[in-house]
């Protein structure tokens, strides 16, 4: 079904997501404490959606995943829906949550996965390996390696220990004539620059960066390193597979019409014109363990025009945000996205950066590199940063044996450690 709705009018895409929706609200009131009066402005008294009052329905948080997790449990779930299952995250915001999926809600996602590499042309013919902890099902990796053959689609997958040294990671993608490499972006990077210092580095033909954006930077380090096109699934644990990377297009995002219904919304709630950069909130259209009807992802995008593939799902022209924190000036909001890391990480011959807001008007730069940068490529840095950013503030560099990790022990390329509310 999903190659041939990809090409559905608006329209008839409507009509889909509101069947679904329809149950899924019917459900969560009936089912989910949560949801009990919560969604009342929009059930008439027939039980018909009143659709035109949605705007009404409150936004879900990341909080409210946190702090109201027992009550978001549903106490019934539908026959045919699966087991439910666990998963957690700390996510981009750093707000460690619990998030519980049906068995069926992962078992439609997996279509979309499915339909994201097929549309790159990485069928079941390319040898295809990832970068594993833990193995599907949740048992720690004790071996090197394992050749993994999914029965229903006769893909052979190759599950390499992430926890490896990178010299044997590499041998291990070469010995396995792996095409694909999927894993964390951050991950990815790392791989990359040890493979530059191979006398025969590996080649790969994709790379599959997970868990937040690809930058420019990134994407000719992987060119470069591997000979790969790096490919930037759009996916969260909430959502999934949210949206992707477009095979014509590669600039575009395509959102998953058919797995979730999306806004994009501006400080006061109101929808985002196309070009305007906004929230992404979603509600996911399958999962009946726990429903999440309008919940802000915590990314900011920018909605875009129709793309020239001539796919009919939506456009998401940029995503900002994804892992990196968000900047709080006093009374404003800055995404350090789209920016010139390239430059930044030549000027200051860094391996890595890390940009720390660490007071209200106050940017320190982190850089892991062997020697301090002069005074003149700092200046070029901060005269670049403040051209992005747009605010007037005080830059700081200082050089770091290691970027610092937070508590979810992620290392985020950009974070805020202002304490709450101070810059508000
Ligand atoms: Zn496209």
């Amino acid at each position: 079904m999903l190659m041939e709705s990809q090409y559905w009018p608006p329209e008839k895409m409507l009509a889909w997501q509101r069947t679904h929706l329809h149950d899924l609200l019917h459900h969560a009131r009936a089912n989910v404490a949560f949801y009990r009066q919560r969604l009342d402005c929009v059930f008439r008294s027939d039980g018909a959606i009143a659709w035109e009052r949605w705007h009404e329905l409150p936004i879900l948080t990341r909080a409210d995943l946190r702090d109201q997790r027992p009550a978001m449990q549903s106490s019934f779930i539908p026959p045919g829906h699966g087991r439910t299952g666990i998963a957690k995250t700390s996510g981009s915001t750093g707000v460690p949550i619990t998030y519980s999926i049906s068995g069926n809600a992962f078992a439609v996602a997996k279509q979309f996965w499915h339909r994201f590499y097929h549309l790159h042309g990485i069928g079941a013919d390319i040898v295809q390996a990832e970068h594993k902890v833990y193995l599907p099902g949740g048992k720690r990796m004790s071996v090197d390696h394992i050749e993994h053959r999914n029965a229903q689609t006769g893909k052979t997958v190759h599950f390499i220990n992430r926890n490896l040294e990178n010299e044997r990671k590499l041998a291990l993608l070469a010995n396995t004539k792996t095409s694909c490499l999927v894993d964390a972006t951050n991950h990815i990077e790392v791989l990359a620059r040890a493979n530059l210092r191979r006398a025969q580095p590996v080649a790969l033909r994709w790379v599959v960066g997970l868990g937040m954006g690809i930058t420019n930077a990134q994407r000719q380090l992987f060119r470069q390193s591997f000979g790969a096109l790096a490919l930037s699934p759009y996916s969260s644990t909430e959502g999934n597979l949210m949206a992707f990377q477009c095979a014509k297009v590669i600039q575009n995002f395509h959102i998953n019409s058919e797995l979730l219904f999306h806004e994009i919304l501006d400080h006061d709630n109101n929808p985002c014109a196309p070009g305007q950069v906004g929230r992404f909130i979603i509600t996911p259209l399958f999962n009946a363990a726990q429903p999440l009807i309008r919940y802000d992802t915590g990314d900011l995008v920018r909605a875009g025009t129709e793309c020239a593939c001539g796919s009919g799902l939506p456009v998401l022209a940029e995503i900002a945000g994804r892992s990196d924190e968000i900047f709080r000036f006093p009374g404003q909001e800055r995404a350090l996205a789209r920016f010139g890391d390239e430059l930044v990480q030549t000027a200051l011959a860094a391996e890595a950066c890390q940009y720390a807001q660490t007071e209200p008007l106050g940017i320190q730069v982190r850089y892991v590199a062997g020697v301090d940068a002069s005074d003149e490529a700092c200046e070029r840095v901060r005269q670049h940063l403040l051209d992005v950013l747009k605010v007037d503030i005080s830059i700081g560099f200082v050089r770091v044996a290691r970027i610092p990790v937070n508590a979810g022990g992620k290392q985020q390329r950009v974070v805020c450690e202002l304490p709450a509310g101070l810059a508000s």
